[in-house]
C-alpha cells in the first residue's frame, strides 16, 4: 500500500473516533489565540485554559499589553512553564504588533515568525487556525505520532514531519488533520506508554507492528546467576554491553558473544527496545 493510501485510512479511523477535531486552547480571536499558543510550549493545553480568562481580562488588547512591562504579565502567568521567557516574549511582542502591525496579528507566516517568541510551530498554528489558511503545525505529539504510524518515513526533525505530511494528505485537510494526530497523541498514543491496546490504527501503524515481532518473555530463569540471561548462548551476566541495532536503536547485548538476543533474568522479558520518536 502506498504511504498515502495508509493515511487516508488512519485519518478515516481517526475520524471515527476524534469527532470533533479542533484545538483544546480557548480564544475569542486571533490576538487571543496568539497568546495561548505562545504560553502553550512545552505546557499542556489545560493549564493555559485556566491563566488566559485573567491575563486577557487585564491585557485584552495588544495595545493594553504593549503597556505592561514583562514583570507584570508574568504575575498573570507564574503557573505556566518557563515563565520569566515567555513574559518578555508576550510584551516584546505584543509591542511589534502595536509599533508593526497596526495593532493587528499579521496572516502572512513571514510576518508571524517575525514575532519574537513565534516559531515555525506557532505560525503554523495561526495560520491553520486563526486565519483558516493551509499550514500544517508539527509539534511533538504530530511528530511521535506520524513517525510511529509510519505515515512519514523515519523523519528526524519536525521540519521533515511537515514536510512529509504536506506530501501525503490534501492541502485542504491538512488543519483537520493536525488536530486528529494531535488529539491522538495527547490521549492514546502518549509517549510513554501508548495506549495499544485501545487504538482504532493497531493493524496500521509500523510501532505496533515492531512490538509484535519482539521476542517473547521466557519462563524459568534463575535470577540469582545474574541479571541477564542470553539466550544465544545460553549464560547469565551481570555486566552488559551495549550495541546499536540495524534502526540505531542502542540496545543491550552480551559481553561475549555480543548477541542481543538478551532477558532480564527476574522477569523473563527481552531486554530489546523498539525505536522511538521523542522532540
Ligand atoms: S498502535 Fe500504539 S503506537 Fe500505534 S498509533 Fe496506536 S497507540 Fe500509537
Amino acid at each position: 500500500m502506498t504511504r498515502k493510501g495508509k493515511t487516508r485510512i488512519v485519518l478515516d479511523l481517526l475520524r471515527e473516533v476524534i469527532p470533533a477535531p479542533e484545538t483544546e486552547l480557548e480564544y475569542r480571536n486571533p490576538f487571543e489565540l496568539l497568546v495561548a499558543v505562545m504560553l502553550s510550549a512545552q505546557c499542556t493545553d489545560a493549564r493555559v485554559n485556566i491563566v488566559t480568562p485573567e491575563l486577557m481580562k487585564r491585557f485584552p488588547t495588544p495595545e493594553v499589553m504593549a503597556e505592561a512591562e514583562a514583570d507584570e504579565i508574568l504575575e498573570y502567568i507564574r503557573s505556566i512553564s518557563y515563565p520569566n521567557s515567555k513574559a518578555k516574549a508576550l510584551a516584546v511582542t505584543s509591542r511589534m504588533l502595536v509599533e508593526e502591525f497596526d495593532g493587528k496579528v499579521p496572516n502572512t507566516h513571514a510576518e508571524l515568525m517575525r514575532l519574537r517568541g513565534v516559531g515555525r510551530k506557532t505560525a503554523n498554528v495561526m495560520m491553520a487556525v486563526a486565519f483558516e489558511e493551509p499550514a500544517f503545525a508539527v509539534d511533538t505529539h504530530v511528530f511521535r505520532v506520524a513517525n510511529r504510524i509510519g505515515i512519514v518515513n523515519n523523519a528526524k526533525t519536525p521540519h521533515a514531519v511537515e514536510k512529509g505530511l504536506q506530501r501525503v494528505i490534501p492541502r485542504e485537510e491538512w488543519g483537520e488533520a493536525h488536530h486528529l494526530l494531535i488529539l491522538h497523541g495527547r490521549y492514546t498514543c502518549t509517549a510513554r506508554n501508548p495506549s495499544c491496546s485501545k487504538c482504532p490504527i493497531t493493524e496500521n501503524c509500523d510501532y505496533f507492528a515492531s512490538l509484535q515481532k519482539l521476542p517473547k518473555p521466557l519462563t524459568g530463569l534463575d535470577p540469582k546467576r545474574g541479571k541477564y540471561y542470553s539466550k544465544t548462548s545460553g549464560r547469565y551476566f551481570d555486566q552488559p554491553v551495549t550495541k546499536v541495532d540495524r534502526n540505531g536503536v542502542e540496545q543491550i547485548a552480551e559481553p561475549g558473544t555480543k548477541s542481543m538476543n538478551v532477558f532480564f533474568s527476574k522477569t523473563g522479558e527481552t531486554t530489546k527496545r523498539v525505536k522511538d520518536y521523542r522532540v
